[in-house]
């Protein structure tokens, strides 16, 4: 495997982090902080027990429980890493057992609707710092998790106005020793602009799988022998998971229906050029997405390999 998280580091920035829900990102974080030693202790939560276990055979903690208040007792930062739409009754549950001092943050795709369900739940004493790494696959789940995830990914900080500044420092100095890049906006500007380089992509492509699976004339088997045509990308999308997803369009509605709007204009723009053999019209805007493209490699935010980065098994073994 190839180590690209970095050495230990000399001081572990919290003393017991408590990681609520084992799934993709709560494991990778489990993975990537003990790696790193950028924390002295973890404690996971999950609901289900046979999550639970799982994260238990698979070492991701010192300590694995079903009880999430349980898990905080001790924790000098709680970090929620279930679905937006699991907020509520974890914070309502976890709220009593804070230690006076803790950090709160989480993982959450979305951030207004984030901090409008905890902040009224979350006490007094504790310092919430809402966060979000733009890192993640298509799977979910303990197994799915891995320790470099984060590394050149960015992670995203809406802190409340009048937000600790320690406990910002200290969020944003984990997410570096996990290895990304920190960046700092409002919760707003975060939903909108989430929502059109992550949500309505999402949707864009629950859309179109959904509708080649609709489709009369075109057998299934059709659609999927002859996907690597472009359709196989969106695919991959398409296996998101379900809960999570549900929720993201659920709280971020505003911001995607505006997105959604813009899409739906500049669709029908691309429409009328098809229909009026406006093919000065299509290379131009062809010329500019791929622009966009390169600029993404630019900023190793993809590879510039070919097949869309997919690495070859035999690439793989090679990898230094
Ligand atoms: P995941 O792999 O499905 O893991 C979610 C975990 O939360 C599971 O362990 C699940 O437990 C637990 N959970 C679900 N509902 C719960 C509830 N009502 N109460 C307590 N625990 C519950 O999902 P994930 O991809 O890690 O996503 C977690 C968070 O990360 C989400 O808020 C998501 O928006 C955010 N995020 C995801 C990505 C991504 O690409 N996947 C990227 C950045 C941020 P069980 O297994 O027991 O059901």
């Amino acid at each position: 495997m190839i180590e690209r998280l970095g050495p230990p580091l000399d001081q572990p920035i919290f003393d017991e982090l408590a990681i609520i829900g084992a799934g993709l990102i709560g494991s990778s974080v489990a993975r990537a902080a003990r790696r790193r030693k950028a924390v002295r202790r973890i404690v996971l939560a999950d609901r289900s027990e046979e999550t639970a276990s799982r994260a238990r055979a698979l070492a991701l903690g010192d300590e694995t429980t079903r009880d999430p208040a349980a898990a905080v007792r001790n924790a000098d930062c709680v970090m929620l890493c279930v679905p937006v739409g699991a907020y509520e009754g974890v914070a309502r549950a976890i709220a009593p057992a804070l230690k006076p001092g803790a950090i709160v943050t989480d993982v959450g795709s979305v951030k207004g609707a984030v901090i409008s369900t905890l902040d009224p739940i979350l006490p007094a004493h504790v310092h919430f710092v809402p966060a979000h790494p733009v890192a993640g696959t298509e799977q979910s789940g303990p197994d799915a998790g891995f320790a470099s995830l984060f590394v050149d990914r960015w992670c995203i900080l809406t802190p409340l106005a009048g937000a600790d500044r320690r406990a910002l420092q200290q969020v944003r100095a984990f997410w570096e020793a996990l290895g990304s890049n920190v960046e700092t906006m409002s919760a707003n500007h975060h939903d909108l602009v989430l929502a059109i380089t992550s949500h309505v992509p999402h949707l864009i492509a629950y859309n179109i799988v959904g509708t080649a699976a609709d489709l009369a004339e075109v057998t299934q088997s059709e659609v999927m022998k002859f996907s690597a045509g472009g359709f196989r990308d969106f695919t991959r999308i398409a296996a998101s998971d379900p809960t999570m997803w549900r929720d993201v369009f659920l709280h971020n509605k505003d911001a995607v229906l505006e997105m959604l709007g813009r899409f739906n204009e500049d669709l029908t723009a691309l429409q009328r050029m098809i229909r009026r053999d406006d093919g000065d019209g299509l290379f131009s805007l062809f010329t500019r997405t791929r622009a966009i493209r390169l600029g993404i490699v630019a900023l190793r935010q993809e590879t510039a390999l070919a097949d869309f980065g997919r690495r070859t098994a035999d690439e793989e073994e090679t990898e230094p």
